[in-house]
């Protein structure tokens, strides 16, 4: 257990617009269990939405950077893990 919540980082709205929609990553809103998936490298991190302070769990798999969608106010954020 880890009360590390991490700051998101805000993704302008022409930055977003060049955003490839596959590189969108997962939020949850409960912590699902870590490592799930065998032989894969996945993290779920809490992370605060820069834009509302809603906190969301997002998920980080292997080193591909993801960009999410708040699931509160549905606006781009990422954050670094
Ligand atoms: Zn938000």
């Amino acid at each position: 257990m880890s009360d590390d919540v991490k700051q998101g980082i805000k993704i302008s709205e022409a930055d977003a617009a060049k955003l490839d929609p596959a590189d969108q990553g997962e939020v949850s809103k409960d912590a699902p269990d870590q490592g799930d998936v065998t032989g894969q490298a996945m993290y779920w991190y809490p992370v605060s939405c820069p834009w509302c302070g809603y906190i969301q769990n997002c998920l980080v798999s292997g080193t591909h950077r993801r960009y999410y969608n708040c699931m509160n106010c549905g606006r781009p954020f990422n954050f670094h893990g």
